[in-house]
């Protein structure tokens, strides 16, 4: 059905329905008139928005002299007259309710009928909404769209991230249609193809943070793993061999412990997957080959985990702040002068430590600093700001430098603790020592990347090259 088609079919409203509201200057003659069955929360949106945009709309109700109130301007009448007025119909209904559409079967033949359902769980008809709808009235073309839009988000303006209308359908004028409604309405059109879409864009909204679950799982585990490494090691330990309970160090000083080794970590598994991929690419001798699924999806989290590991920085950080002021820290240093007082001894100026300390600091400074601008250019408001170039110079090459920071800080902080047998409590070794492996590991591999031979090798490969390639010369020639 073309544009021109639908325009010509919005005819007027039967005598039977009813004005609710005079009809202003939005109701020049060629405004073009579409239907919405259904007045309810989402259907009022809708037509307010159309009403706002220079079309006409007419619902069609169950109910057309007792619904509640409707958008000015807006026309209200019972759903056989509603359907015969317009060309494109909104079908702004639950899908429990569809039965009845089927006996208007005649009066929707040829009319665009958009299905804007969505489901409360996933899988629970066997068929999606859109398609079920295409059974009840074969002659009309169906056309799925506006479901991932909310009836909040259409009354208020849409904001950036529901901006997009998905829409899929089998025919490609009803698309088109519906397309051109929705650019009027200020809306980017992404067009996911034939009606079989449909359940795909049923599902879109019943997603829950699809790409942030792996990420916080991945913190949750880690979280609980080193909190309770460490309340066995340092606050069980001490009660059991020393009879010391010192259980009030799990709100600071445990927590100060586990938010930077979680940060670290999962700073590391966000660039540890490009590392392997790398390798993955040289060891295949081409960029040709899908990755496997675990790499894939762990590639796709990489911003997430990113983002995490940046909040367990900033409460690290949140936590050092406040370490001057605890009780403990205090009374600690009175305690420590006043038995230098009483014993009439002074200590001795320790430069070693004195570096150790300041770089210890100046490596965590500049790290968290990298950190927060690798966050803030992940946010798609500053990245579409930059260049392809800018943008992977810094989320890469500053990426990795914020990694060596960041581990050469906590390398720093550990220093030479890892020698003394008292640090393998229980033969245990210390969790900064576990934490250190994997950043020490994605830095070697790192390094082993950046050797000309290597990288020569992966760039060709990256434009290209493939090493099983029979028309390529210098096939089988890892090296160039
Ligand atoms: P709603 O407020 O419950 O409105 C549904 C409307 O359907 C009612 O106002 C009623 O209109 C009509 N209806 C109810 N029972 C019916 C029946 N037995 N036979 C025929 N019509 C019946 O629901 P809604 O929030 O507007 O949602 C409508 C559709 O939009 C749903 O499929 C929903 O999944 C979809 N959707 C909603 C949102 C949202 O933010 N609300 C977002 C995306 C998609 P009349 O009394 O005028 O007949």
């Amino acid at each position: 059905m073309s544009a021109d088609r639908l325009s010509s079919v919005s005819k007027k409203v039967k005598p039977e329905g009813m004005l609710l509201h005079p009809l202003g200057t939005a109701a020049a003659p060629e405004q073009e008139l579409l239907c919405i069955f259904g007045t309810g929360d989402f259907g009022r949106s809708l037509g307010q928005r159309l009403l706002q945009s220079g079309y006409k709309v007419v619902y069609g109700s169950r109910r057309p002299h007792s619904c509640g109130p409707l958008p000015q301007g807006a026309q209200v009448t019972s759903h056989e007259a509603a359907a015969q007025s317009a060309g494109l119909v909104f079908i702004c209904i639950h899908r429990v309710h569809y039965d009845f559409l089927e006996k208007l079967a005649p009066q929707l033949k040829g009319k665009v009928l958009v299905d804007v359902s969505n489901n409360l769980k996933k899988n629970i008809y066997p068929e999606a909404n859109a398609e079920y709808l295409q059974r009840l009235i074969p002659g009309a073309c169906v056309v799925k769209a506006f479901n991932t839009l909310s009836a909040w988000s259409l009354q208020n303006g849409p904001s950036d991230a529901n901006r997009q209308v998905f829409l899929c359908g089998n025919s490609a004028e009803g698309k088109q249609a519906v397309a051109e409604v929705s650019t009027k309405l200020g809306l980017t059109v992404l067009d996911k193809g034939s009606l079989s879409a449909a359940r795909e864009l049923e599902d879109f909204p019943l997603q829950l943070f699809p790409e942030w679950r792996l990420p916080l799982r991945v913190a949750v585990g880690l979280t609980a793993f080193f909190f309770f490494y460490l309340l066995i090691r340092d606050v069980i330990y001490a009660y059991v061999e020393q009879g010391k309970d010192i259980s009030f160090r799990i709100m600071v000083s445990l927590a100060n412990t586990v938010f930077p080794i979680v940060s670290l970590i999962m700073l590391s598994l966000c660039y540890l997957p490009g590392v392997i991929a790398a390798f993955l690419q040289l060891y295949r001798g081409t960029k040709y080959r899908r990755f496997p699924d675990w790499l894939d999806r762990w590639m796709l989290c990489r911003k997430q985990l990113g983002l995490v590991a940046l909040g367990f920085a900033f409460l690290h950080v949140l936590y050092t702040l406040i370490i001057p002021i605890r009780y403990y820290v205090r009374f600690r240093i009175a305690e420590n002068t006043i038995s230098q007082i009483k014993e009439n001894k002074t200590s001795v100026f320790d430069t070693t430590l004195a570096w150790r300390a300041d770089s210890y600091y100046s490596m965590g400074i500049l790290g968290f600093g990298l950190f927060i601008l690798l966050g803030i250019t992940s946010l798609p408001s500053v990245s579409n700001a930059l260049s392809w170039k800018e943008f992977s110079f810094i989320q890469s090459k500053l990426g990795y430098l914020t990694v060596f920071f960041c581990t050469f800080h906590t390398y720093l902080y550990v220093w030479n603790k890892f020698l003394r047998p008292s640090s393998y409590k229980w033969y245990t070794p210390p969790a900064y020592l576990l934490c250190l492996v994997l950043p020490s590991l994605l830095i070697v591999l790192k390094l082993l990347l950046l050797l000309p031979c290597v990288d020569r090798s992966l760039i060709r490969i990256r434009q290209g090259w493939e090493r099983n390639d029979p028309e390529d010369g210098s096939a089988n020639a890892l090296l160039p």
